[in-house]
């Protein structure tokens, strides 16, 4: 099953309980619109390479797309389509007025320069230029790409419009148009949803234990924002292998340390060296995948011993291990809701640069933890109305949104 097949089925369940009209389902299914483009780059060395870039505008029901821009290896049709799709639920379910969309380059950017990095990412931008836009579709950071790389993204766009135009992309440096409060953005409103989900279920802050997998953007965030909340860490991963420490985690110091050594967190002196799968399986209140996606899995779901789920990472639980977790009776806080707060942020960094006015980060941190306290409270309350898991609540509060717009907008008769 692709991936994109397995991100529909959560979607069939809700349109089945809210009796979705079909060709309203049939419209949201598929992008309205996915390019792939060749890049070719002047390497160092003199020779050239062609890189392969993707955008999938996935839907612009609601608003021009949102989402990022992803560089890794293993980048591919499938994927950034099914990523499109989740920026559309993740913006409708945050009310925000955007469709959603999502782009890729298939590059490991550990193995190009500088130089290369900065020649794929203006050509990147030649080749799509025609299709983003304030209005249109605007990219964002994602996997491996940063605030560096998206001030490349805006200065060719710039360049190639003959404008300022800095409404086009978010995820920008605070020096270049960025909003106060982006960086830790997706980490805050992770744990918004852990405190949530925590109050839900009757659990007190101080007696919660909190496992992490990944300590890249979200994840760092995640669990300088957990520490803050009062959480104890006690368990933590990234591509390097895991760790645990009983008595919880310091982030600022894993951070410290993860920089004198070469950007991972093997080796901090301490913890106990474990798997970084065994960090998935520890008997902790709150597991958070925040690397990547399919981590849960049919093969592991059933080790997971943490009371709840809260996805942090996009698609991080496969369709089987959705279905063994509600056996077992683990709630699961889903990606397109857990990890709405970077696209939140970089909605208010978007309003801030159409208006040339910016905002206090008081008044960021306040303005997203409002927005998303009432989407976590929306779906929890689809979920119990119609007696299902928060994931197919989520997508039912996605459908409700773009249902009457495709009518009203006479998409289907
Ligand atoms: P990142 O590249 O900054 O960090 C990824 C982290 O995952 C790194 O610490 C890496 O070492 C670790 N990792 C990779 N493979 C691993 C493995 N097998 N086991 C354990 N750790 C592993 O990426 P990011 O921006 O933090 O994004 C992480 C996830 O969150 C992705 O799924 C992304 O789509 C999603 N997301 C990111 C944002 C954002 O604002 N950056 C917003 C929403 C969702």
């Amino acid at each position: 099953m692709s991936l994109f097949e397995m991100a529909k089925i959560p979607m069939e369940k809700a349109s089945k309980l809210i009796n979705l009209d079909p060709n309203a389902k049939a419209v949201i299914e598929q992008p309205e619109r996915t390019v792939e483009v060749s890049i070719p780059v002047r390497m160092d060395d003199g020779t050239t390479k062609v890189f392969t870039g993707y955008r999938s505008l996935n839907s612009t029901i609601l608003g021009p797309g949102k989402g990022g821009v992803r560089f890794h290896q293993n980048v591919c049709l499938d994927e950034v389509k099914t990523l499109g799709f989740w920026m559309t639920c993740k913006c409708a379910i945050a009310g925000l007025p955007y469709g959603g969309g999502k782009g890729g380059v298939i590059v490991d950017p550990r193995k190009v320069s500088t130089g290369e990095l900065e020649r794929i990412t203006r050509g990147y931008i030649d080749r799509i230029a025609p299709l983003i836009g304030e209005k249109k579709d605007i990219p964002a950071p994602d996997m491996n790409t940063n605030a560096q790389i998206m001030a490349w993204m805006m200065d060719e766009f710039s360049k190639i419009n003959c404008q300022y135009c800095p409404g086009f992309i978010t995820g920008k440096a605070v020096s270049m148009g960025g909003s106060l409060g982006r960086t830790s953005a997706t980490g805050r409103g992770v744990i918004t949803a852990v405190c949530e989900i925590l109050k839900k279920k009757g659990i007190a802050i101080k007696d919660a234990t909190v496992a992490i997998q990944g300590f890249g953007n979200v994840g760092s965030w995640t669990a300088k924002c957990a520490k803050a909340a009062g959480l104890k860490i006690v368990a933590i991963s990234d591509i390097s292998g895991g760790l645990v420490d009983p008595n919880g985690f310091d982030p600022d110091k894993l951070e410290a340390y993860a920089k004198t050594n070469k950007g991972v967190i093997a080796g901090y002196p301490g913890a106990k060296a474990i798997s970084g799968e065994a960090v998935l399986e520890q008997d902790v209140t709150v597991l958070i995948p925040a690397a990547m996606e399919l981590q849960i899995t049919g093969k592991n779901a059933n080790n997971i011993k943490a009371k709840i789920v809260v996805e942090a990472a996009n698609g991080p639980t496969d369709s089987d291990a959705d279905v063994i977790l509600e056996k077992k009776g683990i709630p699961v806080v889903p990606d397109v809701l857990a990890n709405g707060g970077g696209v939140t942020v970089s909605y208010f960094e978007w309003v801030q640069n159409l208006y040339r006015y910016f905002w206090t980060e008081e008044e960021v941190v306040e303005r997203q933890e409002k927005m998303m306290v009432k989407a976590f409270n929306k779906i929890y309350d689809a979920a119990e109305k119609y007696h299902t898991t928060m994931r197919v609540g989520a997508y039912i509060v996605a459908l409700e949104a773009l249902a009457e717009p495709i009518k009203m907008r006479g998409i289907i008769g």
